[in-house]
């Protein structure tokens, strides 16, 4: 079986690609660099191209006889989707659709889509199942969301079987310390915490108290990237065995608020972390917890790391690695 990974030198996609790899597959990642990091792909092969290029796209089908695509390539920033909107919909939906069309010409009809926590927009209520309401409440999420009507519209027009995967929070790193998450510029609260520890930041922003939440700050269910990836290889199996197009929450069910996982990384670490009040940032619902239980009753899905020591210990482990020379 040969793997196409679309994004796998980001932070997600890499987790994926050493997976694979480890786990025997063949595996071909597409990658455009545009926040990607050369580095962290290895032992694969590895070609530098943009989904949008179309001819390209198909040239690659033609070359290599490819199983099923992994997309984790797309633009994650909700602010920056709020005043570059352009931006999210050309990468994260059109690019993305090029690709889809170039699959359908292939004959290539397995698709496993990196979606999120954000096509729910504001909750109605928590934990998030996956029949929730879907009302994004920004660019980054519509255009997850539209991509995945339109994978609706695929499997029914073209008979191409997909899983979207709609990730909470993802975070932590790889447990062997290779890889991890290398955002630029991070806008990640973990991250950033950590660089808080380091000594890389004076300090983190905690963005709003006076959220209707037992301590004031927003509630987010955390998910180890290695969790994710078990599911994406779950999903990947279910595909295998003629499962039926489907998407499934990927979250612990549990929800920790920012002063929570600043008060984890200072027990892991054993620093002291200074925190600096701000506003609330734009478009934060105060919790996002997921309901994940069809990922584990359809799938076979089971978290490993789900306890935010975890998570924060091995984002600890690459943190200090920084800055990553090899
Ligand atoms: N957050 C924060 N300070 C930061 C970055 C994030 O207080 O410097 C908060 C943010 O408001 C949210 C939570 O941490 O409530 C998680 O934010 P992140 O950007 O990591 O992920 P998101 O929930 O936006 O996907």
């Amino acid at each position: 079986m040969k793997i196409l990974v679309v994004g796998g030198a980001g932070y997600i996609g890499s987790h994926m690609v050493k997976h694979l790899l480890d786990t025997g597959r063949r595996v071909v990642v597409v990658d455009n660099f545009s926040t990607g990091h050369r580095d962290a792909v290895r032992a694969a092969d590895l070609l530098e191209l943009d989904i949008a290029d179309a001819n390209a796209v198909a040239e690659l089908f033609e070359t290599h006889s490819i199983d099923a695509v992994m997309h984790f390539a797309s633009f994650i920033q909700v602010g920056e989707s709020m005043t570059q909107p352009a931006k999210y919909y050309a990468n994260n939906l059109a690019a993305t659709l090029c690709l889809l069309e170039a699959m359908v010409k292939a004959g290539v009809s397995k698709f496993i889509f990196s979606s999120t926590a954000a096509v729910y927009g504001d909750p109605d209520y928590v934990p998030i199942d996956e029949s929730h309401p879907k009302r994004p409440i920004n660019p980054y999420g519509r255009s997850k969301w539209m991509l995945e009507q339109i994978l609706e519209d695929f499997d029914r027009a073209y008979g191409l079987k997909s899983v979207s995967l709609r990730y909470f929070n993802a975070a932590g790193a790889d447990p062997d310390g290779e890889l991890g998450e290398r955002h630029e510029p991070e806008t990640h609260l973990l991250p950033l915490i950590l660089q808080a520890a380091s000594g890389r930041r004076p300090s983190i922003t905690v963005f709003g108290r006076d959220y209707d939440t037992p301590d004031g700050t927003c509630i987010r269910d955390y998910i180890h990237v290695t969790d994710l990836v078990d599911a994406h290889d779950l999903a990947l199996k279910y595909l295998d065995s003629a499962g039926a197009s489907a998407a499934f929450n990927l979250g612990n069910g549990q929800g920790y608020s920012v002063d929570e996982v600043i008060e984890a990384a200072r027990k892991v670490t054993g620093r002291s972390i200074e925190t600096v009040d701000a506003p609330r940032r734009e478009g934060d619902p105060a919790r996002l917890v997921a309901e994940s239980s069809t990922a584990k009753s359809v799938l076979g899905w089971q978290p490993q790391f789900s306890d935010i020591n975890t998570i924060v210990a091995h984002a600890w482990g690459w943190e200090r690695q920084y800055p990553w020379r090899r």
